[in-house]
């Protein structure tokens, strides 16, 4: 094995902001019906930024007389939309890609401050894949009898009203995936974001009004898990699409079962990173990087459990504390950050309880200790586990955190079989320097997306979803499609 020198130089670099000057009205309106309305139940939220607790503005709390008004008018819209001309739908996809994309300084703003995530992030993945994936959409619109061919040639009918729920790790990102795909298949939208996450989905009906979408097209209804409960609860929505924990997955599953309402589930993970021996192991640590610390580790389909082939772990461990050392945590809004703000403060709590539980278990904590976290907001320093046993907490449940577990195998065929030995099966990076190896690991790993010698790479054209636990259905590309058509 070869020990990495320890670096002897350490880079300072100066501070380099991103520019805050974005406008945020102190208090959002339900988007309904094309226009923002007080809502009826009077109530409102504080919405935070999570890397200093300041306040952000006030969101509305829609309640179930809200989230009705909501369904009518995607009713009422739903008569014209699914029979307006295909191109016709596209011109308003198109038109909304376009305007995130000259939007997107300030939507990338806004997510940051919103959210806790590196505004590096949130300007080079989240906004630019937002506009993606209505630019992809956009074009599927006038080709959906060859996405799902109908016995007689003719177009696929949409399914109707869709409830969509989204969770907070990717706020605009998710409003994105969900809605884009219904819109292009003639469906029309009630969406619902998390409750900590909702400014870039406001901004966003913002941009529906600039567009002119055709009012009732997209509602998009503010509020906590209560409000998702009325919204699922609802007779007159056809089709339900929810991201977020499989706890509340199951809820949903159990509330739809028995009635005509179709569902979509994309829910958690503890997903495989595995590195064979003939890797290229500086890559791969890399990959690691990725797979694990982007957003914080607050990632449904992150790298969290890391399976190294024995005789290099000491190598890979050693090179990825040596890494692992060089990440910038701090404020997310500066352009050096590589690691910003937990997203709440309950998810904090939760994810520290997680490193208790590991440090009670008898794994060993390597962690990047940075002195200059900031006094305020919710942090959690990058960490990984070593002496991790299958059986550990830390390896089996989900953390949605920058906490890795790292554990060892001998063979191909165990490799397969710790990959494998898991509820969920959203995703796997495999990391080999053999072609042949790579297609038949994946062929017997059982998870919704596999990467090879990479890790979280995303398009609209390429489908993502999961087996087993982490949940049922597609988004993106032309799988993603049939969710959205009757
Ligand atoms: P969550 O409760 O599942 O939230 C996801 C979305 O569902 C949010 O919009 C949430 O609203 C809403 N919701 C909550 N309860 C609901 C209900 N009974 N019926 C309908 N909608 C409901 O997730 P979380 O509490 O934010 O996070 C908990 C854990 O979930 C995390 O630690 C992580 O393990 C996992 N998670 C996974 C993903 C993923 O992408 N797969 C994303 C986020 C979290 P409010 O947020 O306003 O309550
Ligand atoms: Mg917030």
């Amino acid at each position: 094995m070869t020990t990495p020198a320890t670096p002897t130089t350490s880079w300072e670099y100066a501070p380099a902001p991103e520019s805050t000057k974005v406008e945020i009205k102190s208090q959002y309106g339900l988007f309904i019906d094309g226009t923002f309305r007080e809502p009826r139940s009077g109530r409102s939220i504080a919405t935070i930024n999570p890397a200093n607790e300041a306040h952000l503005s006030q969101i509305s709390e829609a309640d179930a007389a809200d989230v009705n008004l909501a369904v009518v008018a995607a009713r009422r819209a739903l008569k014209s939309w699914r029979r307006a001309p295909a191109l016709e739908r596209a011109k308003y996809l198109y038109r909304i890609a376009r305007r995130i994309q000259e939007r997107a300084r300030e939507l990338a703003v806004l997510e940051t401050m919103d959210n806790g995530k590196p505004i590096r992030e949130s300007r080079d993945e989240d906004i630019p894949l937002a506009a993606a994936h209505f630019f992809h959409h956009a074009g599927w619109c006038d080709k959906l009898r060859w996405a799902s061919p109908t016995a007689d040639g003719s177009a696929p009918e949409p399914i109707g009203v869709c409830g969509q729920i989204i969770p907070w790790n990717f706020p605009l990102l998710m409003a994105a995936w969900k809605i884009a795909p219904a819109l292009a298949c003639g469906n029309t939208v009630v969406l619902k974001p998390a409750e900590t996450t909702s400014l870039t989905a406001l901004r966003l009906a913002e941009i529906l009004q600039e567009v002119d979408l055709p009012p009732g097209v997209v509602n998009i209804i503010t509020g906590a898990g209560e409000t998702g409960r009325d919204l699922v609860a609802h007779d007159d929505v056809d089709k339900i699409a929810f991201t977020g924990s499989t706890d509340v997955g199951r809820a949903i599953a159990s509330v739809t079962a028995g009635t005509k309402k179709r569902l979509t589930l994309e829910l958690g993970g503890k997903s495989p990173n595995i590195i064979f021996a003939d890797a290229a192991i500086d890559q791969a640590v890399e990959g690691v990087v990725s797979a694990i610390w982007v957003n914080q580790g607050q990632v449904c389909c992150a790298g969290s459990r890391l399976l190294v082939e024995e005789s290099i772990a000491d190598e890979v461990i050693e090179k990825l504390r040596l890494r692992m050392r060089s990440l910038r945590v701090g404020d997310p809004l500066d352009k050096n950050t590589d690691v910003g703000a937990i997203n709440s403060r309950s998810q904090l709590e939760r994810i520290e309880g997680y490193i208790r539980d590991g440090i009670a278990e008898g794994a060993q904590r390597h962690e990047v200790s940075n002195a200059t976290l900031p006094a305020k907001g919710f942090w959690c320093n990058p960490c990984f586990f070593t002496g991790v046993q299958p059986a550990h907490k830390i390896a089996r449940e989900e953390i949605f955190g920058p906490v890795l577990a790292v554990m060892t195998f001998r063979t191909p065929d165990e490799a397969v079989a710790r990959a494998n030995n898991t509820m969920y099966g959203l995703s796997a990076g495999i990391w080999t320097s053999r072609g042949s190896k790579a297609y038949e690991i994946a062929r017997q790993i059982k998870a919704g997306v596999i990467w090879c010698n990479t890790f979280n790479q995303f398009d609209a054209a390429a489908p993502f979803g999961g087996y087993r636990e982490s949940g049922f259905g597609r988004e993106g590309g032309r799988s993603g499609l049939s969710a959205y058509l009757a």
